[in-house]
């Protein structure tokens, strides 16, 4: 292929990531946005592998198995299990640029300090994203205990090992020839897997999400470097394109949770029980169906604020039918939904949209909160840490400062959740206190598919 017709495609490309990646910025456009950039990918891939002068048909079965691999697991896996799938995916992307950093070091034949500068950065970046993704997935899947592992002298350790990776790299640019080459990288690989897997053991469970935001920024820096390596254009543009979005995503989540980069990462949230001992005035009020029905029939306004207990119980579509049925009866429904509800970013947002809750019914936190207390009924749909009053009446919170959807503001709160258990942050509600608040006890999807049938009779 002419080298004029692939440089052209590889613009096509990147202007296919950037327009995509702008269209996911809004729920209306986020599907026709992730086809885009697919097909920027797929565009991007295929001309590289003509380039290359492969033979277009293991093209077509590269596509086709790659294609069956990807189809088989986006379809298994449960919406609640989607940041395990990702941080698999961030890991092998680690993984090939670790491999193409490797391999274009050992079919260099002379010392070239750029290519030596950018194959160590490939190898360092592709190692840490791929064993850290590892442990994530392992932490996220349940395969391995979610708590923060805490060690003494962990901080310094890790410093110590990062420094030996870097120091390492130096030898290599410098072509220091003090070990053989080969040696060094073999030895940069291990730390590489190293600093990524201790780096990763003191995070708790619950702070994944921000982390596998920040492997995916890693991956992607990874991927520039090895674009670097086989200078490939295309390969740069996209790694950069995910890392400043990774990084920015990541950095939004911690504001969303009013914590730092460093303290998710370095601050071990999740190594003890977090939960307060703090006394709370007043008691729960358990409120049956029945006695809810009565109440909503009546209501004008109504909000919905999910949280996680509506993906695990995957009541989103039973969610939209009582939505529906409460419109019919002439109230106005909102849906709340806090940034950081639920265990990855926009969880709560491809839920409901996977539901088909009209868009024009999304609110923001911001936007809700404004209007709350003139809404007659506020339901907690398995939401807790981010309806917790706490965080702004409560100084001594350790969710102090992080923004809340207000939904002890409303008239009535009804509270839909199995039992008194406390949230991701392990902190009590003193929401379910409250004169205005009813705990309505049960699955979510068992319990809103009871009260629309009340509807129904
Ligand atoms: P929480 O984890 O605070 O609370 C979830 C609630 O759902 C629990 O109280 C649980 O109570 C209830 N629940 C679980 N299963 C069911 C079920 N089947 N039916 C009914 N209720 C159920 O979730 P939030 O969404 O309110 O808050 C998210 C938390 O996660 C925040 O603290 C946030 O900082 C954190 N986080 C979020 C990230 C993100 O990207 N979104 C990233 C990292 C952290 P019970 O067991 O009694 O049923």
């Amino acid at each position: 292929m002419q080298d004029n017709l692939i440089n052209v495609a590889y613009i096509i490309a990147a202007i296919l990531f950037i327009m995509g990646i702008k269209m996911l910025g809004s729920a209306s456009t986020a599907v026709r946005g992730n086809r885009i950039s697919s097909f920027g990918m797929l565009l991007a891939v295929i001309v590289t592998l003509l380039r290359s002068g492969l033979d277009y048909k293991f093209i077509i079965l590269g596509l086709i198995v790659g294609g069956i691999i990807g189809l088989i697991a986006a379809k298994k896996v449960q919406m609640t299990g989607m940041p395990e799938l990702v941080a698999l995916f961030n890991g092998f992307g680690g993984l090939a640029s670790l491999l193409v950093g490797w391999s274009e070091f050992e079919k260099s034949l002379e010392f070239n300090w750029f290519l030596y500068l950018v194959v160590s950065i490939a190898i360092l970046i592709g190692g840490v994203t791929f064993s850290g993704s590892i442990i994530a997935y392992l932490k996220l899947s349940g395969k391995i205990g979610g708590n923060a592992v805490i060690f003494p002298f962990q901080k310094f350790i890790n410093l110590l090992i990062m420094a030996g990776a870097i120091i390492i790299g130096l030898l290599l640019v410098l072509d220091a020839n003090i070990i053989d080459n080969s040696i060094l990288v073999w030895v940069l690989i291990g730390l590489a897997v190293l600093v990524g897997i201790l780096g990763v053991i003191p995070i708790g469970g619950g702070d994944m999400p921000v982390v596998i935001a920040l492997l995916n920024s890693f991956s992607g820096l990874g991927a520039a470097a090895a674009g670097f390596v086989i200078t490939n254009t295309v390969l740069v543009v996209a790694g950069c394109l995910v890392g400043a979005s990774g990084l920015i995503l990541s950095i939004i989540m911690c504001k969303a949770m009013n914590r730092s980069l460093a303290n998710v990462l370095f601050g071990g949230f999740g190594s003890t029980n977090n939960s307060t001992t703090a006394e709370v005035d007043g008691e729960m009020k358990a409120l049956s169906v029945e006695d809810s029905y009565y109440v909503l029939e009546a209501a004008q306004s109504v909000v919905f604020v999910p949280g996680y207990g509506m993906a695990v119980a995957q009541a989103q579509h039973v969610v939209k039918e009582l939505a529906e049925i409460l419109e019919k009866n002439g109230a106005e429904v909102r849906h709340a939904v806090h940034p950081v509800a639920g265990r990855m970013p926009g969880h709560m947002n491809v839920l409901l949209a996977e539901a088909d809750v009209p868009y024009e019914q999304l609110c923001e936190m911001e936007e809700v909160n404004s209007v709350m207390p003139t809404i007659d009924v506020a339901i907690i749909i398995g939401a807790n840490d981010v309806v917790n009053p706490a965080a702004i009446e409560d100084e001594n919170s350790p969710i102090y400062g992080m923004p809340i959807i207000n939904a002890h503001q409303a008239k009535s709160v009804f509270v839909l959740k199995r039992g008194q258990g406390a949230g991701y942050s392990g902190i009590i509600n003193t929401l379910f206190f409250r004169e205005n608040c009813r705990m309505i006890y049960g699955d979510a999807k068992a319990t809103i598919s009871s009260i629309v049938s009340q509807f129904d009779d």
